[in-house]
């Protein structure tokens, strides 16, 4: 089993319905957030094109941020999901300066915090909280092993990129151009 999510960014209008409904789902402090609204402008006047992206921890494979947490609090978990353990987290933030993207915060109880892909949500057999919440259906996720699954039929059919692939840690978010 693989999670991975896709994210359509010619449905995306940049509402941020999904970080809010992160943010309440996942009592995430306030003035920090799991996942977050890109907005990048290509070209040049007058043919300029917006991509607007929903962006959150990439799960990534290959994650910087498990190789160097010194106490095992950063781990895969099931379907390759990342996750830190709170309570073996002594908060030394050595994943949030490994990540290239930006994607982990400090949280103020001590230990640090991201996106866990609503692990808790899916177990019970939930989208995570922002699928779920978005109003234009722009987020696909599920097991990248299943060939059933929304994210891998998405997968089939529509162009995509990963973020930095460069960094060789094998992102599991894909993003549909
Ligand atoms: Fe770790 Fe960053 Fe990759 Fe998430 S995006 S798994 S925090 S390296
Ligand atoms: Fe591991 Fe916590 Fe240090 Fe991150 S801050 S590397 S999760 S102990
Ligand atoms: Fe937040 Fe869950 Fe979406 Fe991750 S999958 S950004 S934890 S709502």
């Amino acid at each position: 089993m693989r999670y991975a999510m896709a994210i359509d960014t010619r449905k995306c209008v940049g509402c941020s319905d999904c970080v809010v409904a992160c943010q309440t789902e996942n009592n995430v402090p306030i003035g920090f957030c799991r996942d977050w609204v890109v907005e990048v402008m290509d070209g040049s006047y007058p043919q300029l094109e917006i991509e607007i992206r929903s962006e959150r921890c990439n799960h990534c494979a290959n994650s910087p941020c498990v190789r160097c947490c010194p106490t095992g609090a950063s781990h895969y978990s099931d379907g390759g999901i990342v996750l830190v353990t709170e309570n073996k987290c002594i908060g030394c933030g050595a994943c949030i300066a490994s990540c290239p993207y930006d994607a982990r915060y400090s949280h103020p109880e001590g230990y640090v915090d991201k996106c866990t892909f609503c692990i808790h949500r899916i177990q019970k057999g939930l989208e995570p909280a922002c699928v779920a919440a978005c109003p234009t259906k722009c987020m696909y996720f599920g097991d990248m092993d299943d060939p059933n699954s929304n994210v891998s039929k998405i997968l089939k059919v529509r162009k995509y990129k990963t973020l930095i692939p460069e960094a060789g840690t094998d992102p599991q978010l894909y993003f549909l151009i």
